[in-house]
């Protein structure tokens, strides 16, 4: 599956390339199939494909869901994000996001309110001048970028530990659709449903292991494969996962541009023998 990349931002959510330069970007590296997955929106979807035609590559519809999970053991939620990918007709699909497109405007609001008694300024006009005055594109990483052009952190990274994360101040959860609900979405749309990044949700193993088997009980299809910079002990956990629930396996980047300059795209782990790609179900 050299050649292939099924996640991947724009400029559209928290990447730095634009639709049309990410698909030049991809021509260059010989990236045949490649996936647009930005943050709750498929607005790219067509400038990337304007780029496409005539071109050796073939651009998969795709999107990354912000979802959340629960154990029913416990009263917590988790964010989790689903990648929707290879939608063949976007009726239901264009409901959800349109709805996921509000919560993330509002919620992109609160966490500016949170954060202004906290650092004395009001971040809210500048953040919204990153994404063309588009509410619903705010994303946590344009906040952590406005907060270093502040001078209030140094890096993207302390935004997140000291304001923005989970447990910090000014943190507020993606209140979004289920992950049941999200995957029946993806499937009235004819896509597959994969979860991303498995390894980094701050879960517990237990957790990591449960939410797969979760995921695979509510007709998830696919599940990414870690990168290859996370140990070879967390790739065999999420290798035994996928095969014990039967799942297949997706391949991404999470290309971010110069937001993640360490990500390279088109850079994705190895398919083990006997591993199935969901690429290989496209149309
Ligand atoms: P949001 O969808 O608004 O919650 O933003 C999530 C995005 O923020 C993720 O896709 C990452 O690109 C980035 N992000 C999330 N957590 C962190 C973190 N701890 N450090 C740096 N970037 C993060
Ligand atoms: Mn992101
Ligand atoms: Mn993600
Ligand atoms: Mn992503």
């Amino acid at each position: 599956m050299q050649g292939v990349d099924l996640h991947t931002h724009s400029n559209i959510s928290d990447g730095t390339y634009s639709p049309e330069l990410l698909v030049q970007a991809a021509l260059e590296k010989g990236i045949h199939t490649l996936a647009l997955t930005d943050h709750d929106s498929m607005d790219g979807l067509v400038l990337a494909e304007k780029v496409a035609k005539n071109q050796p590559i073939q651009i998969i519809s795709g999107v990354e869901i912000s979802s959340q999970w629960s154990r029913p053991s416990t009263n917590k939620s988790y964010g989790v994000h689903i990648v929707a990918l290879n939608m063949q007709n976007l009726a239901s699909l264009n409901l959800l996001l349109e709805e996921q497109k509000r919560i993330r405007a509002e919620r992109a609001k609160h966490i500016c309110d949170l954060l202004t008694p906290l650092i004395h300024i009001d971040i809210y006009p500048d953040v919204l001048s990153k994404v063309d005055g588009e509410p619903d594109r705010i994303t946590r990483t344009h906040i952590a970028k406005t907060l270093v052009e502040k001078g209030i952190v140094a890096r993207p990274q302390q935004a997140f530990d000291k304001y923005i994360k989970e447990g910090k101040k000014a943190y507020v959860k993606f209140d979004g659709l289920g992950l049941a609900e999200t995957i029946e979405v993806i499937h009235q749309s004819q896509g597959f449903a994969v979860l991303a990044h498995p390894t980094r949700y701050d879960l517990s193993a237990t957790n990591v292991r449960y939410l797969i088997e979760l995921f695979a009980e509510y007709g998830g299809d696919a599940v990414e494969l870690p990168p290859a910079i996370e140990p070879a002990s967390t790739r065999q956990m999420v290798d035994r996962m996928i095969e014990q629930c039967n799942l297949k396996v997706s391949v991404g980047s999470d290309f971010h541009g110069d937001n993640m300059p360490w990500i390279r795209l088109g850079n994705i782990p190895r398919v083990k023998d006997g591993q199935v790609g969901i690429w290989e179900s496209f149309k």
